[in-house]
């Protein structure tokens, strides 16, 4: 109550500002997507829904609140997402008979997936689930440029039994081909497919050791990550970008030579097909990513035009996900899209995708709202993007509002106008002003 009593002290008070509190801010890292920005999100958004029902994928939409165990136990308690990045707390019990719990804003959605997967007992749906995302994840990182707290992805997953073929490379290629696809038919131009395999388990627990015995020697002149990860999590050591560490690091074992047979042959297959098909690919044997689910299979498409946080997705293949989260065995693949990246990367390369209205309406005089109004109904229904001005702006004010707002067309609605169903319609770019009949105006236009 003090609080609103001292707000509204402080508006009618002569020293206003001593009264007024502090504007409220978003929460660092989080950020207010605007218009005319928000037109490209939804020229990104339309233009993935409609690659998607193409290749015939269904949206999902899980919760962005889940229980922190699901990421402890798919993400990995090692890694810096679970680590150190999650927003998660105690939910405390209401009453006593309640139990407490601790939850998550989810920092990645394949696991919430997989998790709806199991819950679901979607396995026993006929043949692959073939699920998209669209959605806000969390993370607690250092804002920069192309990194924030709040940032949306746009994500796919395929999943199920062996026996729908879900192991197949040639899921794995279908996907890569979808997301190259994809940045091609929204006019990205100068993307990169980095591709590595970071096998099965087994060959990751003989490479971590290989790794481990050859970082005990040259870790010392590492980076104080690097040193950390040796010890929590030696396969991240690769993805350290430190340069003093880089040659040490180009000297560590491989991981494609600790590949099993079958592992190699998968990946192998891969590279066929995506040759075959005609996308292009660059291996990169460094490529671990972040998480401790994956398996076989991993890749990120990176853009020149992002700076330092180039990776404009990343995704991989994640076989043993679902047992470990206490589901049936459901090999699977996905790709998480960064969208704040994909936007960035377009308006770099082609402005913004905001579509201006293509009719001002200018109302002129003293009760012309109604037939704006009238006007702008019967416009909207041909389709005519309309902003509807008022009877009380002079017609210099209409005409400059409509300039402003970069409207295509003024059209004038006065009493002469409407009685003569012939109307006064300037056109804002060239100047040009021709009297159009009332039925004519919206083929005009267009
Ligand atoms: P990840 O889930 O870490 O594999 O990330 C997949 C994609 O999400 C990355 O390639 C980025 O484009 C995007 N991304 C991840 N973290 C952030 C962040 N903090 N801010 C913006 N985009 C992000």
């Amino acid at each position: 109550m003090q609080t609103i009593q001292l707000l509204n002290m402080g508006s009618h008070s002569s020293q206003k500002n001593q009264f007024m509190p502090n504007p409220i801010k978003s929460v660092r890292g989080t950020r207010d997507l605007l218009p005319p920005e928000t037109e490209t999100w939804n020229v990104v958004e339309s233009a993935v829904r409609a690659l998607f029902r193409l290749y015939n994928f269904q949206e999902i939409r899980t919760p962005i609140l889940e229980d922190l165990q699901l990421f402890q136990r798919s993400v990995g308690e090692e890694t810096d997402i679970v680590s150190k990045e999650m927003f998660a707390w105690e939910d405390r019990a209401r009453a006593q008979s309640e139990k407490g719990q601790w939850l998550a804003l989810r920092p990645e959605n394949t696991a919430g997936v997989v998790r709806a997967y199991i819950e679901h007992k979607m396995w026993e749906r006929p043949g692959l689930q073939r699920v998209y995302y669209i959605g806000p994840q969390f993370r607690r990182e250092r804002p920069q440029r192309g990194r924030y707290r709040q940032f949306y992805q746009i994500g796919a997953e395929v999943i199920g039994p062996s026996s729908a073929g879900s192991e197949s490379p040639s899921v794995d290629a279908e996907v890569l081909e979808m997301l190259a696809s994809l940045l091609d038919k929204l006019g990205i131009q100068g993307w990169t497919l980095e591709l590595n395999s970071v096998g099965c388990a087994g060959d990751r627990l003989r490479y971590n050791e290989a790794l481990q015995k050859a970082l005990k020697d040259v870790v010392h002149k590492m980076c104080a990550d690097c040193q950390r990860r040796a010890v929590t999590n030696p396969l991240r050591v690769l993805d350290c970008k430190v340069p003093e560490d880089q040659p040490i690091i180009e000297k560590l074992p491989r991981m494609s030579d600790y590949l099993d047979e079958p592992c190699r042959a998968h990946f192998a297959e891969v590279q066929k097909i995506l040759t075959a098909v005609g996308v292009p690919f660059k291996l990169n044997n460094r490529l671990v990513r972040g998480l401790d689910y994956y398996t076989r299979t991993a890749f990120e498409f990176t853009h020149g035009a992002l700076g330092a946080q180039n990776a404009v997705l990343g995704g991989g293949r994640y076989d043993g996900l679902s047992e470990s989260l206490g589901g049936p065995q459901a090999p699977g693949i996905g790709f998480a899209i960064g969208e704040d990246r994909l936007v960035m990367t377009l308006q770099e390369s082609s402005g913004t995708a905001a579509r201006p209205a293509d009719v001002y309406i200018a109302p002129l005089g003293a009760g012309m709202n109604l037939a704006a109004a009238q006007l702008a109904r019967e416009l909207r229904r041909q389709g005519v993007i309309v902003t509807l001005g008022d009877e009380t702006f002079k017609l210099k004010k209409s005409l400059e509002t409509a300039s402003k707002t970069s409207a295509r067309f003024a059209l004038i609605v006065g009493e002469n106008e409407v009685n003569s169903g012939q109307f006064a319609l300037k056109n804002l770019g060239t100047g040009e002003q021709v009297s159009v009949a009332r039925e004519g105006i919206a083929a005009k236009v267009k």
